[in-house]
C-alpha cells in the first residue's frame, strides 16, 4: 500500500546516513521518528521525534511500531530479532532477513557464491586450527577481518604468514573472522540500487571510490571503468537484490582487480556513504529513493547531471579548530554537508562536500585543491 506524504516513517538509527533521510523524508512532507540510543545523534536532531533508547529495549520498539505506518534503517547491525518484532506492527523495509545476511561477513560472502557471483577468495576462521586449513585457500599477504560488526577498516589485521594470522586472530578476540586474500586493485567501485515492492530494480550511476587507511576518502562519478563493466556490477549487484527479495535501497562495493576481475566485496542493506554524491548531482538522491522505496511510491529517475567528487570531511581536518570553511565555500560549485556531531575524533565521519565541473577530471582536481586547502 502506497504511503502518501503525511504519513510517518520510522528510522532505526540516528547516524547521518539517517540524517540525511530524515531531511529528504520530511521534504516531501513525511513525519520522521527516529529511534537511536545516542540524545544528540545527527538524525535525532531533525527528526519530528527522536525516542532515545537502545534497540533492544521491547517497550520503547512497541511505542515506536505503534507510532509508525513503517520502518526503515540506516545501519546494519540493528539485532534482527528487533526488526522482526517491529514487523508485528507495521511494513519493516528492508526485511530481517536481508539485513541479518549484512550482519556476519562469513554468511556474506557464501551469499555472493550463491548468487553465481566471485567473492575475494577467502576462508572462514572459527578457530585457530581453521588457519593452517586456509593456507591452500588464500595466499600471502592476507586480510584477517572480524566476521561481524566491522567498519570503516576496523577489526582487520593484514598478516604475512599463518603464524602471523594466529597472533592477529589472538589480538583480535578469537571472535569468529575471515581470512581474506589481499587483491591488487585496479580500482574499487560500487553501486546504489534501489527495488520496490513489485522486485524492480533501478541503479544510480556506477561510483568510483578511493579509500585511504580502510576509510572512503572519495568518489568519483562518473567511473573511469569501460561501459561494460558498469553494466556487469549492475547486473550483479541487482541480482543480490533479488535473492534477498530485498526493498529499499542498497550498496554493494566491488573491487576491480589488475586482472580485470570484478569481485563484490560488501554489501550493505542501506545508503551508503559512496552514494552521497547523488545529493548534489542526480536528479534524485539516494535518500529519496529509499523513502520512495518504503513508502512504495514510483521510483525516481537515477539520471546524474553532472560530474562530481564526494570528498569526506574526516575527524582528522578539524586539528584544534574548525576548518577554513571559507576556503571550501568560495567555490560555486562545491556543496558542504555536516552532519551536526558535537565531537571530531580522527576516523570520524563529520561530513562531506561534492564538487561538481562539467569535466570530471575538472571536479577531482579542484575537489584535490580544496582538500588540501581545508588540511592548514
Ligand atoms: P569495511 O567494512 O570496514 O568497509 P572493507 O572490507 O570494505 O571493510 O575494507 C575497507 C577497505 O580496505 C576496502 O574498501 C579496500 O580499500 C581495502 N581492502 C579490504 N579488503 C581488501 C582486500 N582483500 N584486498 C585489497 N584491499 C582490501
Ligand atoms: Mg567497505
Amino acid at each position: 500500500m502506497t504511503l502518501l506524504p503525511g504519513s510517518t516513517i520510522g528510522m532505526l538509527g540516528g547516524g547521518q546516513l539517517g540524517r540525511m533521510f530524515t531531511v529528504a523524508a520530511r521534504t516531501l512532507g513525511y513525519h520522521v521518528i527516529v529511534l537511536e540510543p545516542d540524545p544528540h545523534s545527527p538524525a535525532g536532531q531533525l527528526a519530528d521525534e527522536h525516542i532515545t533508547a537502545p534497540y533492544d529495549d521491547t517497550t520503547a520498539l512497541t511505542l515506536f511500531g505503534k507510532a509508525c505506518d513503517v520502518i526503515t534503517t540506516e545501519f546494519e547491525n540493528i539485532p534482527a530479532t528487533t526488526l522482526e518484532f517491529l514487523a508485528q506492527y507495521c511494513p519493516v523495509r528492508p526485511s530481517a532477513r536481508a539485513v541479518e545476511m549484512a550482519q556476519d561477513r562469513i554468511v556474506e560472502k557464501e551469499f555472493v557464491r550463491a548468487c553465481g557471483l566471485s567473492p575475494v577468495p577467502f576462508a572462514a576462521i572459527r578457530q585457530a586450527e581453521d588457519i593452517a586449513a586456509a593456507q591452500g585457500l588464500v595466499s600471502s599477504p592476507a586480510i584477517l577481518k572480524t566476521a561481524r560488526l566491522g567498519y570503516d577498516g576496523k577489526g582487520q589485521m593484514t598478516v604475512n604468514s599463518a603464524a602471523e594470522a594466529e597472533t592477529a586472530f589472538a589480538e583480535l578476540g578469537k571472535v569468529a573472522c575471515v581470512l581474506e586474500q589481499r587483491v591488487a586493485l585496479e580500482r574499487e567501485i560500487s553501486v546504489i540500487l534501489a527495488r520496490n515492492t513489485l522486485g524492480e530494480v533501478r541503479c544510480f550511476p556506477v561510483a568510483e571510490n578511493e579509500h585511504r587507511n580502510g576509510i572512503l576518502h572519495q568518489t568519483i562519478v562518473p567511473a573511469r571503468i569501460s561501459p561494460e563493466l558498469a553494466q556487469a556490477a549492475q547486473a550483479a549487484a541487482a541480482r543480490m537484490a533479488e535473492q534477498l527479495a530485498f526493498v529499499g535501497v542498497m550498496a554493494v562495493e566491488f573491487f576491480i582487480t589488475t586482472q580485470g576481475e570484478l569481485l563484490v566485496n560488501e554489501m550493505a542493506p542501506r545508503t551508503h556513504n559512496s552514494g552521497h554524491y547523488t545529493l548534489d548531482a542526480c536528479l534524485t538522491s539516494q535518500f529519496e529513493q529509499q523513502v520512495r522505496m518504503v513508502c512504495d511510491l514510483p521510483f525516481g529517475d537515477t539520471r546524474l547531471l553532472s560530474p562530481v567528487v564526494m570528498v569526506n570531511l574526516l575527524g582528522d581536518v578539524w586539528h584544534d579548530a574548525q576548518p577554513d570553511w571559507l576556503a571550501l565555500l568560495q567555490s560555486p560549485s562545491t556543496k558542504l554537508h555536516l552532519y551536526g556531531k558535537r565531537e571530531a575524533r580522527p576516523g570520524r565521519k563529520m561530513g562531506h562536500y561534492c564538487t561538481l565541473a562539467a569535466q570530471t577530471e575538472d571536479a577531482i582536481s579542484e575537489a584535490g585543491q580544496i582538500f588540501q586547502q581545508l588540511q592548514r
